[in-house]
C-alpha cells in the first residue's frame, strides 16, 4: 500500500499581473486503495491542485508538501513523478504528432518500468483494454490526440491509466462532455482498474454524476482554495441536492 500526503499546500499561479494565491491550505492523505472525490464549485482551485501535483510550470508551490511513500514529489521533474507511480493525464501534451496510440502507450510504459513490457501480454492487454472501452482498433493506428473528439480524449486517458498501472491517478474532469453511454464506459474502466490493482483515485469534479458510476470512498469539498467539507459518499448526495449555494454564501 502506498500514501500520497498534501500537506498545507499553498499554490499562486503565475499570471502577466503577477503571483495570484488560488490554493490556501489544502490537506488530503489518499491511501493507495482508495478514491477520493475531489468537488467544489467553479473557480475554487481544483484544477490548480491537479495541475500542481502535476508539476505544470504555471503554477508555483509557495509553501507545503507534497509526498509519496515519504519522497517529496514537489522536488521531482515530470518524468520522476510518472516513475514515481503518479499519473496526471493533463502532464502529456495535448497532441503528440507523429506518435501513435500504441507507441506513446508502449514508451511511456517502458520509461516508468526501465524496461519494455513482454510484448505479448502487452499487446493482448492492450487489445483487451480497448475492447473494453469501446475504442475502435483503428484508434491504436492514430496520432496522440490529434483530432480526437472530447470523448476519444476521456477514453484514451481511461486507456493509459489502464496499461501504465499508476499508484495513484489525478482525473480532472473525466466527466465533463461525455454522455451517458460514454460515461458508463468510462467509470467502468476506472473501476476495473480500481478492482485489479491497488491504485488510489483522485477524482476531480463539479458535478455528482460520475459519482454514481464510481463511488467515493471520501468527498472534499475545495471552496476558495480550501477544503471546506469532508466526508463520506453521503456528502456527494447531499451536494446533488443542495448544490454549492451554502458553501457559496458563508465563504465570502
Ligand atoms: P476549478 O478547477 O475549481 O474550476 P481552477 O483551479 O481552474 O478552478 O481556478 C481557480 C482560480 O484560479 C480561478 O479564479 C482561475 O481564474 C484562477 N486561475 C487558474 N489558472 C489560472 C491561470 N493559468 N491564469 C490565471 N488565473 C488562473
Ligand atoms: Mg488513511
Ligand atoms: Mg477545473
Amino acid at each position: 500500500m502506498s500514501k500520497l500526503e498534501i500537506s498545507d499546500l499553498h499554490v499562486s499561479v503565475n499570471t502577466e499581473a503577477g503571483q495570484k494565491p488560488i490554493l490556501n491550505g489544502i490537506n488530503l492523505e489518499i491511501d493507495s486503495n482508495q478514491t477520493h472525490a475531489i468537488m467544489g464549485p467553479n473557480g475554487s482551485g481544483k484544477s490548480t491542485l491537479a495541475y500542481s501535483l502535476a508539476g505544470h510550470p504555471k503554477y508555483e508551490v509557495t509553501s507545503g508538501s507534497v509526498t509519496l511513500d515519504g519522497e517529496d514529489v514537489l522536488d521531482m521533474t515530470v518524468d520522476e513523478r510518472a516513475k514515481a507511480g503518479l499519473f496526471l493525464a493533463m502532464q502529456y501534451p495535448v497532441e503528440v504528432p507523429g506518435v501513435t496510440v500504441t507507441n506513446f502507450l508502449r514508451s511511456a510504459k517502458t520509461a516508468i518500468d526501465g524496461e519494455a513490457p513482454k510484448l505479448r501480454n502487452w499487446t493482448k492487454d492492450l487489445k483487451n483494454a480497448m475492447e473494453q472501452l469501446r475504442v475502435d482498433p483503428e484508434f491504436a493506428t492514430r496520432n496522440v490526440n490529434e483530432g480526437f473528439s472530447g470523448g476519444e480524449k476521456k477514453r484514451h486517458e481511461i486507456l493509459q491509466m489502464e496499461m501504465l498501472k499508476p499508484k495513484f491517478a489525478v482525473l480532472d474532469e473525466t466527466d465533463s462532455g461525455l454522455d451517458v453511454d460514454a460515461l458508463r464506459i468510462v467509470s467502468e474502466g476506472v473501476n476495473r482498474v480500481r478492482e485489479t490493482t491497488d491504485v488510489g483515485v483522485l477524482l476531480i469534479t463539479h458535478y455528482t454524476r460520475i459519482l454514481r458510476y464510481i463511488k467515493p470512498d471520501f468527498v472534499h469539498v475545495i471552496v476558495k482554495g480550501k477544503v471546506a467539507e469532508e466526508g463520506g459518499p453521503e456528502l456527494a448526495e447531499r451536494l446533488e441536492n443542495e448544490g454549492y449555494d451554502r458553501f457559496l454564501s458563508s465563504a465570502v
